[in-house]
């Protein structure tokens, strides 16, 4: 059964060959959407002066647009409007496209504001469109360094911009903060947002902008970073202020009071050396009820809390939706959702606003699904715990108790000793893929999945007691070198993994349906009025379903995997649906992924990054999909012997799988090096060492990885390659997978 599975697994799709070396997979010329005769002309004029606070505040009495991140301040992503419904989803057609000339993965919530699309594509370019059309405005690049992509975790994406009183905001990989005139796309200001440029800090997430001030986090806990959320003054960039979620050197003095409150709680570790962690790298959300900002804070840093704080303590503010004054940034409450944090359970995804009869009582709640499986309503006022009913499998903690607030953890899971399969993994059971909030139905629409990671502490712990950062990697603290050999060895084990799109009661924790889907790593969700659920999913298919009943109306095969959440808009009457397409991000075990679940569409297909939009009667189509040719080369051997493969094995996973894959598998947006030419195989050495792709965004690693490493490495590559060679060509059952046994 095994040996069958695992030559499943393993069966190429074979067609047209497109596919040379490291470089992003090359994509055709932007298409459909006709590019202007002469100059883009500026962006209508008149209407882009006017979004503030009250327009934003007041967005439902405009459904036509989509004002903002999560659509209005309250971040619920459900539209009012109704002109595509229930009756009439099945005529919804393809309006236009637009391909967005990049094969990474496409992240971004797009902004419209009359008639005029905001999104942003990778590297953090941002553009603006005519949402009627799909012609582009303006675009502008902020030009990050190509080597920046070695220093990000989850690819080199973005989540969007924000528009806000004629500007376009965006965080940039690199950390910059860019102010934009919103009608040309002309830089307004930029400034620097990063305390230490010596740590590998980026930003991927969306700024929020409100009462006057542009609000940015950054990214980076598994490098090593401390995080922080700084405030700009939208009109100058000046810095309004700053808050720490971490405590710094305990040598220094406090920056803000609150890192007083939360340096009684990491005890006995070296966490300013190894980083702390808590980076605020998604989740950022205005509250005008109570002029509050509120920061959904990420994992420590490492992600082991033997390693960060040996003392136990509950390392605040990790894992935190902290509410802060959005004029001073003191803070007034925190709810810590992972105490003392031991599995990367970030607490960064999506927050919405509501106001719900809880108990009884009209409350102001704020609502999130954070990584670690319980579904949150917390009291808006005081930061009190309502509800935390659990919404996917875990196996981590038995349940919260409302009494304290707390999780009660599952003994059985410490994974301190020895190794074990914990619900759910790192990728969380949510993400940062946009959930839906529907009022009015007491339910939310949720991208949910059960991805379990087998968790086993640092070999190098374990051995001595001691954890060095490593500046040149990540540092998670568990053993990652071996997280191969774990998976393979513990695969009778492993829990199902599967994702999901369910309705959920937050308050109830009833699920009155759930679409299961056979893979993990699906898009963002969008509610409507008119009765549906839109949703991409892993296998390319655009869906509409039944928001009462769960029931599938509509189907459109993009033929790309999705990540991003879709957004609905209207012009004239006519209501329109948008997304982009393109998978990646923090997902590296998508390759060929293990049984049962599916290839994704952009494995098969390559990871075509568009934007797509949607009209009832639209009669536009995609260019007929080509399967990706994954015929693996014949490979030239190294003759190491297996220690030395193993060597490469460990490095492999230390410093190329984030990447490229586990197992040397490619997700589809990045290379898969079984596929390297003849000559990218001679150029091995300087594509690691001397960086010469580093334009493609491979930098160096010369500064990390030996000569004789990068060789160890090249040889493993080789040896993984020829083993999937062997089972695709009927010569082997099984492969081999690990030289680490
Ligand atoms: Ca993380």
């Amino acid at each position: 059964m095994r040996a069958l599975a695992w030559s499943i697994i393993v069966v190429i799709v074979a067609a047209i060959a497109y596919w040379v070396g490291w470089r992003e997979e090359p994509m055709p010329p932007p298409a459909s959407a006709p590019e202007p005769a002469q100059q883009a002309p500026a962006v209508p004029e008149p209407t882009l002066g006017l979004i503030d606070d009250a327009r934003i505040i007041n967005a439902d009495s405009e459904p036509g647009n989509w004002l903002a991140h999560g659509r209005t301040y309250a971040e619920r992503r459900f539209s009012p409007l109704t002109s595509v419904h229930r009756g009439n989803v099945g005529e919804l057609g393809l309006q236009w496209y637009r391909d967005m000339g990049t094969s990474r993965a496409l992240e971004a919530t797009p902004i419209v504001v009359d008639g005029i699309m905001f999104l942003t594509s990778a590297w953090s370019r941002v553009h603006a469109i005519d949402a009627l059309s799909g012609q582009e405005y303006w675009s502008y690049d902020p030009e990050v360094p190509p080597e920046w992509g070695r220093r990000a975790c989850c690819d080199v994406v973005n989540r969007g911009v924000a528009v806000y009183k004629g500007r376009v905001y965006v965080g940039t990989l690199d950390g910059r903060l860019v102010a934009l005139d919103a009608a040309t796309g002309q830089k307004v200001w930029e400034v620097d947002t990063i305390t230490d440029r010596d740590r590998y800090y980026t930003i991927t997430g969306a700024p929020r902008a409100a009462a006057g001030k542009v609000f940015i986090g950054n990214g980076g806990a598994e490098y090593g970073v401390r995080g922080y959320v700084t405030a700009y003054d939208a009109e100058t960039g000046e810095q309004a202020w700053r808050f720490f979620t971490v405590p710094g050197n305990p040598s220094l003095p406090f920056e803000h009071p609150e890192m007083e409150l939360a340096a009684d709680t990491w005890k006995g570790g070296e966490w300013w050396e190894i980083g702390g962690g808590g980076t605020v790298w998604n989740s950022i959300v205005y509250d005008p009820d109570f002029d509050q900002v509120y920061l959904g804070v990420g994992n420590g840093s490492p992600w082991t809390r033997a390693i960060r704080s040996p003392g136990g303590g509950d390392n605040l503010f990790l894992s935190s939706i902290v509410a802060l004054d959005v004029e001073t940034g003191s803070m007034n409450w925190h709810y810590q959702t992972t105490p003392g944090d031991n599995w990367d359970y970030t607490a960064v995804q999506d927050m919405a606003l509501a106001d719900m009869m809880v108990d009884g009582a009209l409350t102001k709640v704020l609502l999130q699904a954070p990584k670690n499986g319980f579904f949150y309503v917390i009291d808006r006022a005081d930061g009190r715990l309502l509800r935390a009913h659990p919404f996917a499998a875990v196996t981590w903690a038995t349940h919260v108790d409302l009494e304290t607030g707390r999780p009660v953890e599952n003994p059985d899971m410490d994974y301190t000793e020895s190794e074990k399969w914990v619900l759910p993994g790192p990728l969380g059971a949510h993400n940062w893929q946009a959930m839906s909030v529907d009022v009015e139905a007491g339910l939310v629409y949720l991208p949910a999945q059960d991805n379990p990671l087998i968790y086993g502490m640092a070999e190098e712990w374990q051995e001595t007691g001691l954890y060095k950062r490593n500046p040149g990697s990540m540092n998670l603290g568990l053993e990652f070198g071996r997280i191969a050999q774990l998976l393979v060895n513990n695969l009778e084990t492993q829990p199902t993994p599967k994702g999901y799109l369910k309705a959920f009661d937050p308050l109830t924790g009833e699920s009155p349906w759930t679409v299961e889907i056979p893979h993990y790593w699906n898009g963002g969700v969008l509610g409507t009025a008119g009765g549906l659920v839109f949703h991409g999913d892993a296998l390319g298919h655009f869906n509409a379903y039944d928001k009462a009943t769960g029931e599938l109306l509509w189907r459109f095969n993009t033929y790309t995997s999705m990540l991003a959440p879709p957004i609905t808009f209207e012009i004239d009457g006519t209501q329109y649906v948008s997304i982009l397409t393109g998978t990646g991000g923090g997902d590296l075990f998508s390759g060929e992924a293990l049984p049962p679940l599916e290839k994704t569409a952009s494995f098969t297909y390559g990871n075509s990054g568009r934007l797509l939009t949607f009209a009832l009667g639209g009669t536009a189509s995609l260019p007929p999909p080509t399967a990706v040719d994954r015929t693996i080369p014949e490979q030239e051997l190294a003759s190491l012997d297996d220690a030395e493969l193993a060597q490469g094995e460990r490095l492999y996973n230390t410093y190329c799988a984030t990447c490229h894959g586990l197992l040397v598998r490619s997700g589809g947006s990045i290379a898969d090096l079984r596929l390297m030419t003849p000559e990218v195989h001679a150029a091995f050495r300087q594509v690691v060492l001397d960086g010469i792709y580093a334009g493609q965004g491979m930098a160096s690693f010369g500064d990390v990885v030996t000569e004789e490493e990068s060789a160890r490495i090249h040889a493993y590559v080789r040896a993984r390659a020829h083993e999937d060679r062997e089972v695709a060509l009927g010569n082997k059952d099984i492969p081999r997978m690990t030289w680490l046994q």
